[in-house]
């Protein structure tokens, strides 16, 4: 039997945009992935400096997001997990639901990853999954080169035009008043509209 090429899609959501979903989308083809399935961040990581959406709002406006695309799926994993997130405990805990047979693609932002590869052992971490590091225009690659393995075969950067859409220009957006129509998809809007997020 052929194994299982899962991608996890790991990030805070606060909103989900179009640039994460055309980046998973690209991930999905780019590495010929089976599917893929958003883990929303439960108690974030460092986010000390801002106030960041419930976990219930920001995993609620990934299910919406990804409802009509057959291969997207959304976990609670990180969500009802106990304190803080960290990736290596959520690729653990994905293998182990899946078993022996399935490769991890984990797929985010190349800053995230820097982060991931800062904390952890990166041996062990690299042992775990393949990591995906989307970047977005303008991206300082350097920046990347000296904090990541990149020359590791299991570390790929992922060029994504669509990321030019960014969750904190959503969130401003919506503090100013000003459009974010077309930058999320519509059933996201309208969640944002109902519960009063970022305002
Ligand atoms: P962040 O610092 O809020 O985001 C860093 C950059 O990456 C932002 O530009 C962000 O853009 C982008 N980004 C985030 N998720 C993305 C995705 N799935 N696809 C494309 N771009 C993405 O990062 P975060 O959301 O807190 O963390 C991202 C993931 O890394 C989470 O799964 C988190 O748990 C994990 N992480 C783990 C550790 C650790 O284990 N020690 C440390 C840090 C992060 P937007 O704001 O537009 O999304």
């Amino acid at each position: 039997m052929a194994r299982k090429r899962l991608g996890v899609m790991g990030g805070t959501f606060d909103p989900i945009h179009h640039g994460h979903l055309v980046t998973a989308e690209e991930a999905l083809w780019q590495f010929e992935l089976d599917e893929v399935v958003f883990v929303p961040t439960g108690r974030p990581w460092m986010k000390g400096d801002r106030d960041v959406s419930d976990a219930e709002d920001r995993y609620l406006m990934v299910v919406v997001a990804t409802s009509s695309n057959p291969r997207f799926f959304v976990s609670r994993l990180e969500i009802e997990r106990e304190g803080p997130t960290y990736t290596v405990d959520t690729l653990r805990d994905l293998q182990r639901q899946h078993g022996e047979d399935v490769d991890l693609y984990f797929i985010t932002g190349a800053d995230a990853m820097l982060e991931i590869f800062h904390w952890k052992d990166q041996e062990e971490v690299l042992s775990l999954a393949h990591f995906i590091a989307a970047t977005r225009p303008g991206y300082d690659l350097a920046l990347f080169e000296r904090g990541a393995p990149t020359e590791h075969p299991n570390v790929e950067l992922m060029d994504v035009p669509a990321l030019a859409i960014s969750s904190t220009d959503i969130r401003a957006r919506v503090g100013d008043g000003r459009p974010i129509r077309y930058l999320v998809p519509e059933g996201v809007q309208t969640y944002i509209e109902k519960a009063g997020l970022y305002r």
